[in-house]
C-alpha cells in the first residue's frame, strides 16, 4: 500500500527506529509498503525508502539494488571503504532539498531478509551510497545533517525562465 510520508518540520523523522523481532505478517507488510511507496515516486524517483519515513519506527529499509527493491531488516554496517566519494542527495523526508554529501564508497552491511534469513552484502558507488543514506534514518540521521557537518551548501529545485527545472543555491 502507497503510504503518506513523514517529513520535515515533523521531528518524529529524528526518531530512532527499533530492531525487529520478529518477522511476521506485519513485517512482511511493512516491507510492501515501503516497496509500493518508493515505487510509486516518479518525480523524483526512488533509490530507497526507510520503514520511519512512512512513520513505522523499525530498522526496516528497501535500496534500489540492481534495478530492484531490496528489503534489508536490522541492517548493520560491518565496513567501510576509506576511499570517499561525494554525491548530490536528496530524501522524500526533506522535501524539494539537495545536497552534496561525502561518504565511503563501499559498504560492507550484514541484514536479514524478510523471512529471518542473515545475508552479507558488499555494494560500491551509487548502492553503496544509497543503504547508508537509509541505515542513517534508522538512527533519526538525515543527509542535511551530513551536508552541514562536511560544510557543504543546500539546493532547492527551481523553475527557471524556459521552465526548466534547475538547482539554486539556498542561502
Ligand atoms: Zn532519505
Amino acid at each position: 500500500m502507497i503510504k503518506p510520508f513523514v517529513a520535515l518540520p515533523d521531528q518524529k523523522i529524528r526518531s530512532t527506529s527499533q530492531e525487529v523481532r520478529s518477522f511476521d505478517q506485519s513485517l512482511q507488510s511493512l516491507a510492501q509498503d515501503l516497496i509500493d511507496t518508493a515505487s510509486a515516486q516518479t518525480n523524483p524517483v526512488a533509490l530507497g525508502l526507510a520503514a520511519p519515513q512512512i512513520g513505522v519506527f523499525k530498522k526496516v529499509f528497501v535500496a534500489r539494488i540492481r534495478n530492484k527493491f531490496k528489503p534489508f531488516v536490522n541492517p548493520k554496517i560491518v565496513k567501510l571503504s576509506k576511499n570517499t566519494g561525494s554525491l548530490m542527495e536528496g530524501c522524500f523526508s526533506v522535501s524539494g532539498v539537495y545536497g552534496s554529501v561525502t561518504r565511503p564508497q563501499e559498504v560492507t552491511l550484514e541484514a536479514f531478509d524478510i523471512h529471518g534469513k542473515k545475508f552479507t552484502k558488499t555494494l560500491k558507488n551509487l548502492e553503496a551510497k544509497i543503504v547508508q543514506h537509509e541505515l542513517d534514518h534508522l538512527d533519526g540521521i538525515l543527509f542535511i545533517d551530513h551536508v552541514e557537518s562536511q560544510n557543504g551548501k543546500l539546493f532547492k529545485v527551481k523553475q527557471n525562465k524556459k521552465g526548466k527545472e534547475e538547482l539554486v543555491e539556498i542561502l
